[in-house]
């Protein structure tokens, strides 16, 4: 109980005008690389199709440290979720990172329990994205919020995988 029905660093009206900022301006998100740098690069394409939201984003590994950049079009919901976690990204390891996000696609997908990322709340790296993975969404919605996560966990994995051979 607790963090589920308050959230643990914000309050709920908080949280949704967190989401109506990002929503509209995608702060978190810089704007593509264009491949310059093709090699350390990778990039992914995805739409939503029960909502008409797309991303399009470019994650580059650096020393262990990631950086996303792109565009996310299409419904307040999706362009905040794209614009948290750009920031978010930012702020840890990618080994670690990585392991946060792929179980916070898991909250907001419902294939584990919501509780599951109560620990990350508590960590104010990861603790607005973990409120927006528990956020109560109508559950055509919860696609909006998890898609460039679940993206984004695609392209670590493959970034590591990549950083691991290199070494
Ligand atoms: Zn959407």
């Amino acid at each position: 109980m607790g963090w589920l029905t308050t959230l643990a660093n914000m309050d709920k009206a908080e949280l949704l005008e967190l989401i109506a900022h990002h929503g509209a301006h995608v702060p978190g998100l810089e704007a593509a690389w264009r491949m310059k740098d093709p090699e350390q690069i990778l990039l992914r394409d995805c739409v939503n199709p029960s909502c008409g939201d797309r991303v399009e984003v470019e994650l580059r590994e650096r020393d262990g440290t990631i950086e996303l950049r792109g565009i996310a079009e299409g419904c307040q919901l999706s362009r905040a979720a794209a614009s948290l976690l750009a920031e978010a990204l930012e702020l840890a390891p990618l080994a670690e990172t990585s392991a946060v996000l792929e179980t916070l696609v898991r909250v907001r997908q419902g294939t584990v329990p919501a509780e599951t990322a109560a620990v990350w709340a508590e960590d104010e790296r990861f603790a607005e994205l973990a409120d927006l993975a528990v956020l109560a969404v109508a559950p055509l919605r919860r696609r909006c919020i998890s898609m460039v996560w679940d993206v984004t966990t695609d392209l670590m994995d493959q970034a590591s995988n990549a950083s691991a051979q290199r070494r």
